[in-house]
């Protein structure tokens, strides 16, 4: 791993800015994987799983979902978390919402808090490939203007990288349920299998 990331890496889990702007967060930042990592996987944010239990992205109920869909791809779930680098735009859990039965979604002050970590992952990871999750991740690639019907189901080329967005694979995501919307996601992890076997990643 690069000095420079264990520098960073070192630095947001020692994060206090949101605790200190006065947001609820429940939980460590949660992130994984090394300087040499071809690929990023970016989140919106840890759950209550990810924070409280298991310290790994992904790995409550949507990861589950995320995983059956990377294993479409080809990859196991060990494999990919052993290979690529896995984070989120936000990187400490939220706490719940108001319902109780859902994670809160982090604020538009908390994702500024938290953007330059991501942005240092980004330049010194350099990852070849970014799969961005969800429409927070996406937001950063794509800006907050354009609807995910019309992002995903295709791979771009951003600042010289391969982009290939996905939407929440959240069980309570009403988005991803409906058929037009299962066939965006069948194209995408198409485009995925693809550079998965260009590349040889
Ligand atoms: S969410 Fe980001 S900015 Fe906020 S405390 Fe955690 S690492 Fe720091």
């Amino acid at each position: 791993m690069s000095d420079e990331l264990a520098v960073i890496q070192r630095e947001i889990r020692a994060c206090q800015r949101c605790a200190l702007a006065g947001f609820p967060i429940q939980g460590p930042p949660i992130f994984s994987g090394s300087a040499d990592a071809r690929l990023m996987l970016i989140g919106q944010a840890p759950g209550k799983v990810e924070a409280n239990e298991t310290l790994k992205p992904f790995s409550g109920s949507a990861g589950k979902r995320l995983f059956r869909w990377l294993g479409q791809v080809g990859w196991e779930e060990q494999e990919f978390r052993e290979n690529f680098y896995m984070t989120s735009v936000t990187k400490c859990f939220p706490g719940p919402n108001k319902s109780g039965r859902g994670d809160r979604a982090p604020s538009r002050k908390e994702q500024q808090l938290c953007a330059d970590w991501l942005e240092a992952e980004l330049m010194l990871v350099d990852p070849e490939v970014i799969v961005p999750v969800g429409k927070m991740a996406i937001e950063r690639f794509f800006g907050r203007n354009r609807k995910l019907v019309d992002i995903i189901g295709a791979r771009y080329q951003i600042d010289g990288r391969i982009v290939i967005p996905l939407p929440h694979p959240s069980g309570a995501s009403a988005w991803i349920q409906k058929p037009a919307h299962q066939a965006l996601i069948h194209r995408a992890l198409g485009h995925l299998a693809i550079v998965k076997r260009e590349l040889g990643l």
